[in-house]
């Protein structure tokens, strides 16, 4: 479980449904007192946290944890220019950060470096048709063969493996791997579906990716 400390709500949206559609669930705290309460209370594997809070500043959070002996890693979001946060907040104990406004991939790439000793789920393959993807090493194999993606590539095709068997529209692919703050009229998830096409397509075997008009896409389980 992550905890999510930040005060945005557009943000507390976008990293809860981006990081849920990777695997990971969040728990948000809305302000800087509730987070860190329940960060000196509860049990998470990681915590993202804003720097600029109301009720306590994350810079105090992270000295309670500190004082506390609290050893979860603490990932901390700032604002464009705030050097000298940020510089506080790796001396104050953060493992990494993140300047905002920042991906969706960037994000959930710190998530799993931070993840990647303790996590050991169950479900840590994902498998559809002749695909399999191991979300611990980040390694994808159709029909034995071993494919590399680009990072953005592999949380699309995360993505469309999570939910696949449904037809998923461009504006949902699109938040869910881009994040919210990307224009609604690219073309990007277009281009992104046809490079995954490309790496995972033979002459003899297309990729199963089926383009359903005017909607968007949808990843076929069947063989
Ligand atoms: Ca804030």
């Amino acid at each position: 479980m992550i905890l999510l400390i930040e005060d945005e709500p557009g943000i507390v949206d976008f990293v809860k449904r981006g990081l849920e559609a990777e695997g990971f669930p969040v728990e948000a705290a809305l302000d800087g007192l509730e987070g860190q309460q329940r960060a000196l209370e509860e049990s998470f594997d990681l915590i993202v946290l804003d720097l600029m809070l109301p009720g306590r500043s994350g810079l105090e959070i992270l000295a309670t944890l500190r004082e506390a002996r609290i050893t979860v890693p603490v990932i901390a979001l700032t604002a464009r220019g705030e050097v000298e946060d940020r510089v506080a907040g790796l001396d104050a104990g953060a493992v990494d950060y993140l300047v905002k406004p920042f991906s969706l991939a960037e994000l959930a790439a710190r998530v799993r470096a931070q993840l990647r000793l303790t996590m050991r789920s169950p479900n840590s393959i994902l498998r559809a048709a002749d695909i399999e993807v191991s979300l611990l090493t980040r390694e994808v194999a159709r029909d034995g063969r071993t494919i590399s993606l680009s990072t953005t590539e592999f949380d699309l095709l995360v993505y469309m493996l999570r939910h696949r068997g449904r037809v998923l529209s461009r504006e949902q692919i699109l938040a869910a791997v881009w994040g919210y703050e990307h224009d609604p009229q690219t073309n990007i998830v277009d281009v992104y579906v046809g490079y995954l096409r490309r790496k995972l397509g033979t002459p003899d075997s297309p990729a199963p990716i089926t383009t359903v008009r005017s909607v968007g896409y949808r990843l076929d389980d069947a063989r």
